[in-house]
């Protein structure tokens, strides 16, 4: 599949067209940024890493019965996607506080949560990504109810899923941001799923093997991805 019109840049990919206007090429680039992309650095490999680590996320979700964008593989730094129509909602699962959670209710970084947390943030960085509530989502007609069920359903599926096959590589599975869009009437799982949009504390010593390396200055960045993407490459 040949790289065609460039469609658009994001903080950490860029989106091609192809021939098949139903399908997209998406590249991973070794930018990294946080808070908003006021803290940008490049790091060698990270797109590679994340491309990688996406790429076997998705295949394991399709498998498990969940409908996503990717198709397959393409390169070391690319992937075939299907071309959705974003939402523009940034669904947020929580297992465990940490980050704006643990800031917003005063809660200490590593407390249990009773039960899984979904929340809602509007993608946009220049208002912060604000949080949304379902009223909110339907009165801007982000996404219509029957469209917020399925992607809430799904956001439930994919955390069940993702924190048994992690679990099994001594990874727990804290939280992550999921991104979904319309595709021929279906919602399809969209965006990436790597350890710039979850955090990974390792089950053994609570190391971090996520962004927080990088948003906190912790050090050792990539090499906490390459750690991720190999423990996903064991059999188990
Ligand atoms: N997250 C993300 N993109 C965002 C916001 C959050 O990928 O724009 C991920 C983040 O990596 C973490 C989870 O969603 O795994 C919850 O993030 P949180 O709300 O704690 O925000 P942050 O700490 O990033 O400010």
């Amino acid at each position: 599949m040949q790289k065609g019109e460039f469609l658009y840049e994001g903080k950490a990919k860029r989106v091609y067209r192809t021939e098949d206007p139903t399908c997209y090429i998406v590249e991973y680039k070794d930018t990294a940024t946080a808070f908003d992309g006021l803290k940008k650095e490049d790091l060698a490999n990270k797109g590679v890493l994340n491309n990688n680590i996406a790429a076997l996320f998705f295949a394991m979700l399709q498998n498990e019965g969940i409908p996503t964008h990717f198709v397959k593989k393409l390169s070391e730094r690319e992937m075939l996607v299907r071309a959705l129509q974003i939402i523009p909602v940034e669904v947020i699962v929580r297992n465990i506080v940490a980050g704006s959670l643990a800031k917003r209710l005063g809660l200490p970084e590593g407390a249990p949560l009773k039960s899984t947390v979904l929340e809602f943030n509007l993608k946009n960085d220049a208002l912060h990504d604000p949080m949304l509530n379902q009223y909110h989502i339907q009165a801007l007609e982000l996404a219509t109810a029957r469209e917020l069920a399925r992607m809430e359903e799904l956001a439930l599926r994919v955390n069940e899923l993702l924190r048994g096959f992690l679990e099994k590589r001594d990874i727990i599975l804290v939280d992550f941001k999921l991104e979904f869009g319309r595709f021929g009437g279906e919602i399809l799982l969209g965006d990436e799923i790597s350890p710039d949009t979850c955090r990974f504390w390792d089950a053994g010593s609570g190391e971090k093997l996520d962004k927080d390396r990088f948003r906190r200055d912790l050090g050792g960045v990539t090499d906490a991805y390459a750690e991720v993407l190999r423990r996903l490459l064991e059999v188990k």
